[in-house]
C-alpha cells in the first residue's frame, strides 16, 4: 500500500474548514484508506451527513418501484434476451448478444429502458428517464426521507448524501484493492442508493421534456 501522507493530508484539511468543501472525485481518489476513514469520522462530515434513508432496501423487489411512462401508460421490469433496440441501449455495458437482462418496458408506448445485468440498476436507469421528462413524485419517493422539505433542502440533503456515498464507495474500493474483504451486497447497495440519488435530483431539476427516442439521455451509470 502506497503511503502518501503530505498530499492527502493537505486535501483532507481542505475537507475539514468551516464551509466543508467537498472534494471532487479526483480528489477522493487520492486519498489514503486511512485518510477516507477519517474523512467519514470527522466532526464536519457527520454533522453536514444523513444515513437515514428510510426502511426500503434499494436490493429488494425493485422492480415494484418502476415508474409508469405517464397517466395510464404502465411499464415492468423483465429479464430476457435482448433484441436488436435494447442491445443498442447496452452499448457500453458488460452485455453481450444472446445473453439476458434486466430491462423495463411499456406494454401500451412499447418503450424500453437501458439493460443491465442488475435489476435495480435497470429500474433505476428507467425512473431517471422519466424523472427528466418531469414524471415521478418526489413527495412519496421511496427513499432519503423527503417529503416535508422545500424543494432547497430536498436538493442539498441528496447531494450530502451523494457525497457520502461517493466518499464511501471510494473508501470501499481501496479497501478491497489493497486486500480486504469487502461485501459484494454492501457495495451493490451503496451503488443503487447513489443511483437513486441521481434519479431523485433528476426529479428535482428535470430538463425539457423529450418524447424522441433517439434523444434519450443515457443516465449516469456508475461502474464500480
Ligand atoms: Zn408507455
Amino acid at each position: 500500500m502506497s503511503v502518501d501522507p503530505e498530499p492527502s493530508r493537505a486535501t483532507l484539511e481542505r475537507a475539514h474548514l468551516p464551509d466543508h468543501r467537498r472534494l471532487t472525485a479526483r480528489e477522493l481518489e487520492a486519498l489514503s484508506v486511512e485518510a477516507l476513514q477519517a474523512l467519514l469520522r470527522s466532526p464536519q462530515h457527520y454533522a453536514a451527513t444523513t444515513r437515514n434513508y428510510g426502511d426500503r432496501d434499494p436490493l429488494v423487489e425493485p422492480g415494484r418501484l418502476v415508474w409508469r411512462c405517464d397517466a395510464d401508460c404502465p411499464a415492468s421490469l423483465r429479464y430476457d434476451t435482448l433484441d436488436e433496440e435494447l442491445l443498442s441501449l447496452a452499448r457500453g455495458t458488460a452485455i453481450r448478444q444472446g445473453t439476458a437482462a434486466n430491462f423495463v418496458k411499456c406494454d401500451q408506448c412499447q418503450r424500453v429502458g437501458p439493460p443491465s445485468l442488475r435489476e435495480w440498476r435497470a429500474v433505476v436507469d428507467w425512473n431517471y428517464l422519466r424523472a427528466k421528462e418531469g414524471l415521478g413524485d418526489v413527495a412519496h419517493f421511496p427513499f432519503f426521507l423527503l417529503d416535508g422539505l422545500t424543494r432547497e433542502e430536498q436538493i442539498a440533503k441528496l447531494e450530502s448524501i451523494r457525497y457520502d456515498l461517493t466518499v464511501r464507495r471510494t473508501l470501499e474500493r481501496k479497501r478491497k484493492e489493497a486486500g480486504a474483504e469487502v461485501g459484494k451486497r454492501f457495495m451493490a447497495k451503496i451503488e443503487a442508493y447513489l443511483g437513486w440519488a441521481s434519479v431523485a435530483l433528476a426529479l428535482l431539476q428535470p430538463t425539457a421534456p423529450s418524447r424522441k427516442r433517439s434523444a434519450q439521455p443515457r443516465p449516469p451509470t456508475e461502474t464500480p
